[in-house]
């Protein structure tokens, strides 16, 4: 399997199509997930092209792990959260849609369960959630 440049993550990489980013470094961008299954739900995903964690380099995976923990961080901070569950789909037949690699970083809540996928957000809700992590990673 190889990676294609035209997916949707490569596309916000290179802004082309717009997201609501929280945190980027050279090696790794954090933005928020458009159909939320938790409110402040991130993606952190490499700069570089890598389809999934199968074809990552180590450089790669190491990376997101440490954007992963900031974001997590900046999460439990922002929403006032008990903890954390990070999620991460390898291929059509692991879960994957999106073929660039990325982690779901979402905050929990004591007794709250994920809300089901595919639900859109609203943009301001998305953009007020954000703009929360953003002041808590600042
Ligand atoms: P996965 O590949 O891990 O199953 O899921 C891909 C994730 O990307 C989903 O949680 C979905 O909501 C999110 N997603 C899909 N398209 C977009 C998009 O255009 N922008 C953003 N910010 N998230 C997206």
């Amino acid at each position: 399997m190889s990676y294609d440049n035209d997916n949707i993550f490569a596309k916000i990489l290179r802004s082309e199509i717009p997201s609501e980013r929280v945190y980027e470094d050279d090696a790794t961008l954090a933005f928020m997930d458009i159909m939320p299954r938790a409110d402040g739900h991130v993606l952190v995903i490499p700069k570089g092209a890598a389809r999934n964690m199968l074809d990552a380099t180590p450089e790669q995976l190491a990376a997101c792990l440490v954007t992963v923990q900031k974001i997590a961080h900046a999460q439990i901070k922002a929403f006032n959260a008990d903890g954390t569950t990070l999620q991460q789909f390898n291929e059509a037949a692991g879960g994957q849609e999106v073929f660039h690699l990325h982690y779901h970083v979402l905050p929990r809540h004591e007794g709250i369960r994920l809300r089901p996928p595919g639900t859109m957000e609203k943009p301001e809700l998305l953009k007020e959630h954000a703009e929360k992590i953003r002041q808590a990673l600042s």
